[in-house]
């Protein structure tokens, strides 16, 4: 299904090429090989007409919403060497995991901005983290928000089934790279190193029950394009084979300001944009999350554009939320607007800023 990188991608992108994508814009349907026309330079005249379109898909399965939510991070400890990552294993740096009290206070801290929905995200530590940690976690963090998600270490189905009967009702998984190559040579040592296991573990969570599921690759790793095309193609996969769960989608930037990211890998913003359109066009029913990765402007710039998801208020620090020191985070953010500025931000533009759409029973 996923393709590889080389000579045969580089033929399938140039067929594409040729297709015409003012026609495309017409058809209800796209196939993988009309998305990936849609992805390529070739589309690039087409954004306004792309745009005018991924809104009216976004309003006409969405509504004019978007749902809002906060990232708590629990720990950075680290068995992995991800080359571009601050939390990698052989990063010296000071390290933390939350205490089940400190859990307690970010989270009632967190809460008191109105969020409700959460995602917890760990360094991928077994030891320091282990399930029964993590459920302890989720025990504390339910009783303040309506929707828990997790962004931790990949696990097996059964504990997917644990965490879920704790009270987590998403995952969020990326792949970073689809390029196997580039794969191995950003990810070092550790569990990680495992290509195939991460690859299948959305599909263990959705087995697992979980409502949502979140995945992506991290650019500026490998060539945007293949990885952009993998991720859609990723992500019709899994609806197609799971359609109870609501599966999303990310697409998280490396910053050439913190970290080196070689030109040719580095995704502009118009980029950046046509891939969000190419997306909702293929997948109307897929849902779009943007962090605070990046910056204000292009956020509030997207929002009608097809983005469903916003995080607001963001710390990525451990802990931080309740005013407490709190170790160093994996990434700097871009848009440091508080929840209060966001809501703003959405209802200027039209939207409605959605914090509870999901309440388990
Ligand atoms: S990207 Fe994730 S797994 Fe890799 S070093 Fe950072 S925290 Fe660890």
């Amino acid at each position: 299904m996923l393709p590889e990188p080389g000579a045969g991608f580089a033929a399938a992108l140039a067929r594409a090429a040729e297709l015409d994508i003012a026609a495309l814009l017409q058809k209800e349907r796209l196939w993988p090989d009309e998305f990936l026309a849609l992805l390529s330079p070739a589309a690039l005249p087409h954004l306004e007409a792309m745009a005018t379109k991924a809104h009216a898909l976004t309003v006409r399965n969405f509504g004019k919403t978007l749902q809002l939510y906060s990232p708590l991070y629990l720990s950075s400890f680290c068995s992995n060497e991800c080359v571009y990552c601050g939390f990698r294993a052989s990063h010296k740096e000071r390290r933390k995991t939350l205490s089940l009290a400190e859990v307690e206070s970010n989270a009632q801290a967190l809460a008191a901005t109105g969020i409700r929905h959460i995602l917890l995200l760990t360094g991928e530590a077994p030891k320091r983290t282990p399930l029964s940690y993590l459920i302890d976690c989720v025990r504390i963090i339910r009783r303040h928000f309506s929707s828990v998600g997790i962004e931790i270490h990949p696990l097996q189905e059964a504990e997917y089934v644990a965490l879920k009967k704790a009270g987590v009702d998403s995952l969020t998984i990326y792949q970073e790279t689809y390029n196997r190559e580039v794969y191995r040579q950003v990810h070092l040592k550790g569990p990680k190193t495992d290509y195939d296991y991460r690859l299948n573990t959305p599909a263990r969570a959705a087995r697992a029950g979980f409502r949502s599921v979140n995945i992506g690759a991290l650019y500026g790793l490998a060539d945007p394009l293949f990885d952009a095309y993998c991720a859609g193609v990723h992500a019709m996969a899994l609806q197609d084979e799971f359609p109870a769960t609501e599966i999303s989608l990310s697409l998280p930037r490396l910053n050439p300001a913190q970290v080196s990211v070689p030109p040719e890998n580095r995704l502009s913003d118009a980029r950046f944009v046509q891939f969000m359109l190419a997306y909702r066009l293929f997948l109307p029913r897929l849902g779009l999350t943007l962090s605070t990765r990046e910056s204000a402007a292009l956020r509030d710039n997207l929002m009608p554009l097809g983005i469903t998801r916003i995080s607001a208020g963001s710390i990525t620090r451990i802990g931080g939320y309740d005013g407490r020191e709190s170790a160093s985070g994996q990434f700097e953010i871009s848009d440091e607007r508080s929840v209060a500025q966001m809501d703003a931000a959405i209802r200027a533009r039209g939207y409605e800023p959605v914090y509870k759409d999901w309440q388990p029973l």
